[in-house]
């Protein structure tokens, strides 16, 4: 059964680059009907942060990326990593080494002096346990192998070869005897049960490394699969200065959909044809390794706003009104705010913009009326809009066709162009020069409220 894992460290905000790794986690491990678990790699005590935690889970489960179990914490689970460094000892994979750090960094020079490629190369690997001096701090390093070469079929990258000259024999237990991280990795994997490790490909160094301490072991390996980085629209590697933000900001301050999301980030670097809208089950049914591109993805805000008034668009009106209620000031009509949705949403492309869109609906008279629809209300228009008031009073039935079909007919009367009472009547009903359909607008402020609206604008 396929096991998979999302291992943020939690020293920051949940990011884009993280929430896309979080992404084929969770869709490998659905499509294949397995297992996708949450690790939080917790062991760097300075830089991790309970704040930072909270983002990542709450971000997830925006996304309805979730672990399937309750996350695993990686720093409680020291002991375990220490265990497994003794084990190796024991069974001869690893040693404990008493070179100094000032012994290193000599060697370390002098091998710059002589422009050699420095390797630890530690007396101790070899050296009788028994000569040890007593009482002396130590590291515990893996007999890291030296002949040949460590090769790893990524299922992104392809057949990836290093040649072990170049593995260092790293550390496993630091002289406090603390685990380090490339051994924790490797235990939680292991524990966890992963098979299959789908990450940046900024870990694909850490690989072979990882994949030293697995064969000494005797583990299973897991498949490896390294995604390529997500790129800044200028190519570099993505940062803020691109307007890359934590999931957070885009849901918050961007007023993005997490399906919207779920979506931009399953186009970033994966593709299934020319398909650019795919449903969260389609994804499931269609994702696979074999389909995620070598190279980097560009972020692009522009295609993400526009996925967005897309899922705007399918929305259920009740959840984004109340989406978008939660973006207004002051008393806010719930049930006016979704039977306003179907034409608002027609052109926004998020929630911010649906919230200024809707405002309308709720001001208070008197009406702000924005500088460009105040121009329009002449006195000529002014006087239209008395005429308008009282046809319209008169009027039994308020819905948009009659409401229509009583404004063409004034219009014709008056040999006048729909428009010339259309746009007096916007700035009256909206305090703006745009808003939607001016006969919706009529429907959905009721017909008192319009009426009051006109005749405090009408000579
Ligand atoms: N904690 C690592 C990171 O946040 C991921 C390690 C892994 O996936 O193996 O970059």
């Amino acid at each position: 059964p396929v096991v998979t894992r999302f291992a943020p460290s939690p020293t920051g905000y949940l990011h884009i680059g993280g929430a896309r790794t979080a992404l084929f986690n969770w869709l490998y491990a659905r499509h294949h009907g397995g297992t996708y678990l949450l690790r939080i790699e917790d062991t760097d005590r300075a830089r991790s942060t309970e704040p930072a935690i909270a983002a990542i889970f709450d971000g997830l489960e925006w996304l309805g990326l979730a672990g399937d179990e309750p996350a695993t914490f990686q720093f409680a689970r020291s002991d375990r990593h220490a265990e497994v460094a003794h084990q190796l000892l024991e069974t001869g994979h690893a040693y404990r080494c008493y070179l100094t750090q000032e012994e290193l960094q000599a060697r370390r020079e002098a091998a710059q002096a002589e422009r050699r490629t420095f390797r630890i190369d530690s007396e101790w690997r070899d050296a009788d346990p028994a000569s040890a001096p007593a009482g002396q701090p130590f590291v515990v390093r893996i007999k890291a192998p030296r002949e040949g070469e460590t090769v790893i079929d990524d299922e992104v990258q392809g057949r990836v070869t290093v040649s072990n000259a170049e593995l260092d024999d790293f550390v496993l237990l630091r002289s406090d005897g603390t685990p380090t991280y490339m051994l924790a990795v490797v235990v939680d994997d292991h524990d966890m049960g992963v098979t299959h490790v789908i990450r940046g490909d900024d870990h694909l160094n850490n690989a072979f490394r990882q994949l030293a301490i697995i064969r000494a072991m005797g583990w299973p390996e897991p498949t490896y699969a390294h995604v390529p980085l997500i790129h800044g629209h200028d190519g570099a590697k993505l940062s803020k200065r691109h307007g890359a933000l934590g999931v957070d900001a885009y849901r918050d301050e961007l007023g993005v959909l997490p399906e919207a999301m779920f979506n931009y980030l399953l186009r970033l670097g994966w593709g299934h044809g020319d398909e650019e809208i795919i449903s969260r089950d389609q994804a499931v049914e269609w994702f696979d390794i074999a389909h995620v591109g070598k190279s980097p993805s560009r972020f692009d805000l522009a295609k993400l706003l526009n996925l967005n008034g897309h899922y705007l668009r399918e929305a259920d009106d009740e959840r984004l009104a109340a989406l978008v209620a939660q973006r207004m000031t002051g008393p806010i009509d719930e049930a006016l705010l979704a039977r306003a949705m179907p034409v608002l949403k027609v052109r926004a492309k998020d929630l911010n913009e649906l919230a200024a869109n809707a405002a309308f609906l709720f001001a208070q008279r008197p009406l702000t009326i924005e500088d460009k629809a105040a121009a329009l209300l002449t006195d000529e228009a002014r006087g239209l809009l008395g005429q308008i008031k009282s046809r319209i009073a008169a009027q039994n039935d308020w819905t948009a066709e009659s409401l229509e079909a009583s404004l063409k007919a004034m219009a014709e009367e008056l040999g006048l162009g729909l428009g010339k009472l259309a746009q007096p009547l916007r700035a009256a009903l909206t305090g703006q020069t745009t808003s939607p359909g001016i006969f919706d607008v009529l429907v959905l402020l009721g017909r008192d409220e319009s009426l009051a609206r006109i005749a405090a604008q009408s000579l």
